[in-house]
């Protein structure tokens, strides 16, 4: 995807109702991208389907377009963007013509050499469609000198860098592929006997599949009608550190899925226990910002010995976007998703547990709420550091001088958020609560401005950068 945005993807082979399993399978990862979506299949005639437009996974699709995305094997995606990236052309699964036979392609991630590639295969006469960096993956493919596709993809990847979980749909096969340094999920499933991969176990759940394995960071799979062959992107790689995203346990992943071979509400839990333990403060209950912060306030409330109530209850069916009034209401877009319980909160000492503070703005927000609910102290424990950089591997964070953790110190982001005291979980606390991970196999990049690997892009490839305009819906 171009620079910034957020990515679930899906894949099955070769299983009746293949496009409805990966419906399924994209609805269970509809918080890691809310919007767009869209499925290919492909079928024993050798014909590929495309449906994908703009929306939610519930809105996209229905029984119609579903019985014409025909055959038994698809693949599918989910995608949020920020960075002016939202045109038609950048619905995923991309589609293509190639060389090598048609190919669609699902990526997560983001490529950290995009901008770099991108000119040097214009320059090479490569005409671009979307202002996607996943595109510059299908051109490298045509234009691989192997015969082989699964050398051409190999050899693809083996130019790329930065983060990407990858399936791609050929004729007859499928392949899923994690960069070496294993940045983001993706999982191999079994449903039925067939094959299925998803970035989270989540999906596996929805549609009954088993959990197999992880892919492994560096490796690239190939299913077909023979079975799975597992190959090494980089045949002679060395084992070497993983970047794994902890963001994904702090907040992108959904609680009931396994991450990295960990379960994130576990993790988060035991994120909180640290928080009560590095930042304790006497108060009458412990509360949660819902969903993000539940996981951990429960852990806080475990360790700390302060009941746990229910301070704000949230509205599930407003997404990431909605259409403001034109009078002013105050606070519209906290108020809409968040709603204090006053009788809960009302002359209370209250300590409200959420996952990370990024811009400071809805924190903000949430606290004046709090507050006017009758709560009389307010105490914010955020379960993850300061956040001071920009990811530039797949999660959507903002330029570093719009993240208040760059800025200012944990005293001024107190005041700023009008907290009574805050208290954030630090690096090591962080790490060592995830016990079957090293910690330096972990990207912590967004806490400290140290990547795993070099940028060089440094986020330039978005739609500014290019030669074209796209009307944007
Ligand atoms: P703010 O106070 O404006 O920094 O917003 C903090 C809230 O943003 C927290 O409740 C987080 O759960 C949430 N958040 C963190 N990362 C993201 C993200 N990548 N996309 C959307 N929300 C996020």
């Amino acid at each position: 995807m171009s620079w910034k945005d957020e990515c679930g993807v899906f894949g099955v082979f070769q299983a009746p109702e293949a496009a409805q399993l990966c419906y399924l399978g994209l609805y269970a990862l509809q918080h890691r991208g809310q919007e767009s979506a869209g499925i290919v299949s492909f079928d024993r005639e050798g014909q590929f389907y495309v449906v994908k437009e703009t929306g939610l996974v519930s809105e996209i699709f229905n029984d119609n377009n579903l019985k014409y995305l025909a055959g038994e094997s698809a693949i599918g995606h989910v995608r949020y963007s920020t960075s002016g990236g939202s045109t038609k052309f950048n619905i995923q699964p991309l589609y293509s013509k190639t060389s090598k036979g048609k190919i669609a392609l699902a990526h997560n991630g983001n490529l950290t050499n995009a901008y770099y590639l991108y000119h040097q295969l214009k320059n090479e006469g490569a005409i671009f469609q979307s202002t996607s960096d996943s595109e510059i993956v299908l051109h490298l493919i045509a234009r691989s000198r192997q015969e082989d596709v699964v050398e051409a993809v190999a050899e693809s990847l083996r130019q790329i860098e930065g983060a990407y979980s990858m399936v791609i749909l050929g004729e007859g096969y499928m392949l899923a592929a994690r960069d070496p340094q294993g940045f983001r999920p993706l999982v191999l499933g079994l449903f039925e006997g067939a094959y299925v991969v998803a970035s989270e176990t989540c999906a596996l759940d929805l549609i009954g599949a088993d959990y197999v394995r992880e892919i492994e960071a560096g490796e690239m799979v190939k299913i077909d009608a023979s079975g799975i062959q597992s190959s090494r992107i980089f045949p002679n790689d060395l084992p070497q550190k993983k970047a794994y995203c902890v963001f994904e346990h702090i907040y992108f992943a959904r609680p009931d899925s396994v991450v990295f071979g960990e379960h994130v509400h576990d993790v988060r839990k035991e994120f909180g226990r640290v928080l009560a333990r590095e930042h304790p403060i006497s108060a009458d209950l412990v509360m949660a910002i819902p969903d993000s912060g539940n996981s951990a306030a429960l852990g806080y409330a475990e360790e700390s010995g302060i009941r746990f109530d229910f301070g704000m209850t949230r509205n599930h069916y407003v997404g990431r976007t909605f259409i403001q009034p034109s009078q002013n209401i105050r606070n519209f877009s906290v108020k809409v998703k968040l709603n204090p319980i006053k009788n809960v909160l009302k002359d209370r000492r209250v300590i409200v547990v959420d996952d990370s503070i990024v811009r400071g703005t809805t924190s903000r927000e949430r606290v004046t709420a709090i507050r006017k609910a009758g709560a009389k102290e307010v105490h914010v424990r955020i379960s993850c550091p300061p956040i001071t950089d920009p990811c530039y591997f797949g999660i959507d964070t903002p330029q570093k001088d719009k993240l208040i953790g760059s800025s200012r110190n944990v005293e001024e982001i107190k005041n700023y958020i009008g907290a009574d005291s805050l208290g954030f979980l630090s690096i090591s606390g962080m790490l060592d609560a995830i016990k079957s991970i090293q910690p330096d196999h972990f990207c912590t990049g967004c806490f400290t401005g140290k990547y795993p690997i070099e940028v060089k892009d440094n986020g330039k490839f978005s739609i500014d950068q290019q030669d074209f305009n796209y009307y944007i819906a």
